[in-house]
């Protein structure tokens, strides 16, 4: 098979690989994209589309701030739809209100609601609200057919080729100093090559991920038929008040962990995260719950599947209906909300190694080729 030539060759189509291609095509390089799939199927379209800047923090909060601003920029050249202030925290305990009411303190992008305010977002029947807060950082789009999209519009760029179905074999090492990379359907020559392959860098560089430690976390998600209530932002709840740092971070956020752990032991064991968004056909993404492993077992498990949506549908005050589930996939480790790394001169891998790829790979990729210039 043929070797071909360009200047960035980017592994994997998700978030973080076209982040990267976005950021060397604007740059004026010649881009090619390779993956595995025949189209994207990873954890970028699995996901609830949530671009979570208020509620990060330290470097975190710089990526998403900066990923926020280009999703935007590049939601209007290729028609991609997105929403802004679109992060709704509903509280339905006072100790909830107190975490957000601290934050709102530090943080102007959290704007305090009351339990009308709330209520008026996600439909009347909204069940034992006490306030909540906009939370005006935050963007949402829909994860199915963004990345898609962003796909489509890169490879109809000059200078930029999409192959699919095309595996990563490696860096042949036999050709150093050059950059050479060979793939199931030959061999690719580059004056840069980024590997992001999310959860698969395991399969990749597993000297690297031993090393990070990094496992897989498997989540529990569903969709459900339209409720009939319209929300525009994407929804969290007191668990999310747990897992996002700058609510956790919070001073009242200790007597809400206590809480949820005496009363709601079941929400803890299953690591959830109750959250929800709309798809633009009604439909609600709601999930989910967290496994980490360096294996996971694909089974789903029908009392936690039921538990969110038993959950979801309490916070909203209707029946709802599943018609799909899934199972989602990220990378993960103890200590580090991304993984970078140098697999060979010239070749640099990155995995977003906690749950905000959405949030901030656009930027990642952004700092990476801008790093990596000439
Ligand atoms: C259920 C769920 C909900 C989430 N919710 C959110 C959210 O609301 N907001 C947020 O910010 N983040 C969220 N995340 C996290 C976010 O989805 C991920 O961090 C992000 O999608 C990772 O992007 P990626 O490009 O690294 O991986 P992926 O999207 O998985 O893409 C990796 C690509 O690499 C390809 N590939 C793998 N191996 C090879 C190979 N050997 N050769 C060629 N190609 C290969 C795969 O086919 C795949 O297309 C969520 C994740 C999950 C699972």
């Amino acid at each position: 098979m043929s070797t071909t030539e360009c200047d960035v060759l980017v592994v994997g189509a998700g978030i973080v690989g076209l982040g990267h291609a976005l950021a060397a095509a604007d740059a004026g390089l010649s881009v090619t994209i390779i993956d595995r799939d025949r189209r994207p199927v990873g954890a970028s379209i699995r996901n609830f589309g949530h671009v979570c800047a208020t509620a990060q923090t330290g470097t975190l909060r710089d990526l998403a701030l900066g990923s926020r601003q280009r999703w935007l920029d590049v939601a209007s050249r290729s028609g991609i739809g997105v929403r802004t202030g679109a992060g709704l925290a509903v509280a339905r305990h006072i100790d909830e209100l107190a975490v957000l009411d601290e934050l709102a303190q530090t943080r102007g992008s959290v704007r305090p609601l009351t339990a009308l305010d709330v209520r008026d977002e996600i439909g009347g029947a909204a069940d034992g609200v006490v306030g909540g807060a906009r939370l005006l950082d935050d963007l949402r789009i829909d994860p199915r057919t963004a990345v898609p999209t962003l796909a489509a519009w890169l490879a109809e760029r000059d200078r930029v080729e999409i192959r699919w179905n095309t595996a990563y074999h490696g860096v042949d090492e036999t050709q150093t100093p050059d950059v050479v990379v060979r793939t199931s359907r030959g061999a690719v020559r580059a004056g840069r090559v980024y590997v992001c392959v999310g959860h698969d860098l395991d399969t990749v560089a597993p000297s690297v991920t031993d090393e990070a430690r990094v496992a897989r976390c498997a989540l529990s998600m569903m969709l459900t038929a339209d409720p009939g209530i319209r929300i525009d932002p994407a929804v969290l709840t007191g668990t999310s008040l747990l897992r996002y740092e700058a609510f956790a971070q919070t001073a009242a956020a200790t007597a809400l962990g206590e809480r949820l752990r005496a009363r709601r032991p079941e929400l803890m064991a299953a690591d959830t995260n109750i959250m929800f968004t709309q798809r633009p056909d009604g439909g609600l993404l709601i999930g989910d719950s967290h496994h980490v492993e360096p294996t996971v077992d694909p089974f789903l498990d029908e009392d936690v599947a039921d538990l969110i949506r038993r959950e979801v549908s309490s916070v909203l005050g209707v029946d709802l209906t599943v018609v799909q589930r899934w199972q989602g996939v990220y990378a993960s480790r103890p200590d580090g909300p991304y993984l970078t790394a140098e697999l060979a001169p010239g070749v640099r891998a990155c995995s977003v190694t906690t749950g905000v790829g959405m949030t901030v790979g656009l930027e990642l990729g952004a700092r990476h080729v801008a790093d990596d210039l000439p």
